[in-house]
């Protein structure tokens, strides 16, 4: 759908895939007014479709869209566009458990002009592609090096936004951490680069037995909506789980004496991914055994259950289509 100022959204409208025009000035190539979400529809045992949480990632394009003098989205006719789609592409919901259709829904400034400041002009759209399962194996742990050459996010800036301009200023970074044998990086914050913020596609979390611990949302983190469904997960299944700036220097101590047990990331993408290795600088340090922890298999498999329709959903995440 189109924005106008002075008109607001309109027509709503659903097109086959196909390339569509830019002009070489649209405001969007040359100062980043696009913001992106992405969730997934996944197929349950009995063939039917369902949906996780949408509307929170729509809610939280809206919270995006406000800091970048954007409009907020209408997340009502988004919502509805986004279940017709999923219906016309059913066929290309995955059969197989762990693979589902992903959704990317995504809003662009339109207007032309080289003038600084926010476009007038705007369109929404989202597109979907079916994906595999994140590690083929199931539960893989990964290794994770903390960056301490580059930040991602800065006070007041636009961490807590998922716009394109937080993963442009990302991709050489995890270029350099691929090549040298991780999965991906930790970020720390950017004013005192000792506190843990998140990695490249994944909020961070951490056991120490049964009590998990995240790094508070403090406007340069994502706020992750696996991140919330895990922390509520937990809290029902008995761990306790809090929020806390957290102190790479203290978690690496933790690890190395044994009381850390675990640390996992949470995403859409990701689902819950155990990390076995944290690097940072000379050091490597294996968390646990290194292995899958008794935490994150739970949370996973609750998690996953949920979305897969094994366990009751009594959160009233679900959108059966
Ligand atoms: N942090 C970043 C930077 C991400 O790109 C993602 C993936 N959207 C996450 C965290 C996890 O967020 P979510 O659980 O909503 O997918």
């Amino acid at each position: 759908m189109d924005y106008e100022q002075g008109v607001g959204w309109n027509n709503a409208r659903i097109v086959p895939y196909a390339d569509f025009a830019l002009d070489p000035a649209a405001m969007v190539l040359h100062y980043g007014q696009a913001i992106f979400e992405g969730t997934k529809c996944y197929r349950r045992a009995d063939g039917g479709l369902q949906l996780f949480r949408p509307q929170a990632n729509l809610a939280r394009m809206t919270r995006s869209a406000e800091r970048m003098g954007m409009p907020a989205l209408d997340e009502e006719t988004a919502l509805e566009g986004l279940k017709q789609l999923v219906r016309i592409e059913e066929a290309w919901v995955p059969h197989l458990d762990g693979t589902s259709l992903y959704i990317r829904p995504t809003m662009i400034s339109m207007d032309v002009g080289l003038g600084v400041h926010a476009s007038k002009k705007y369109l929404f759209y989202i597109i979907l592609s079916p994906v595999g399962a994140y590690y083929k194996e199931g539960l893989k742990p990964v290794s994770i090096y903390v960056e301490d050459a580059y930040v991602r996010a800065v006070r007041g800036g636009v961490g807590f936004t998922k716009c394109a301009g937080n993963y442009a200023a990302s991709i050489l970074a995890g270029d350099v951490a691929e090549k040298k044998g991780f999965s991906q990086v930790l970020w720390l914050d950017g004013v005192e680069q000792k506190y843990v913020e998140e990695v490249g596609s994944m909020n961070m979390m951490f056991a120490y037995g049964n009590k998990i611990v995240t790094p508070k949302l403090n406007g340069s983190i994502l706020p992750g909506i696996t991140r919330d469904s895990v922390l509520t997960l937990a809290r029902s299944m008995g761990y306790e789980a809090e929020e806390e700036r957290l102190d790479i220097n203290e978690i690496f101590a933790d690890a190395k004496s044994g009381k850390l047990t675990e640390a996992f990331g949470t995403g859409t993408a990701a689902v819950i991914s155990p990390v076995g290795t944290l690097a940072m600088k000379d050091e490597k340090i294996t968390i646990g055994d290194g292995g899958i922890g008794k935490v994150a298999q739970s949370l996973y498999d609750t998690l996953t259950g949920i979305q897969y329709g094994r366990l009751e959903d009594k959160f009233g995440w679900i959108i059966k289509l």
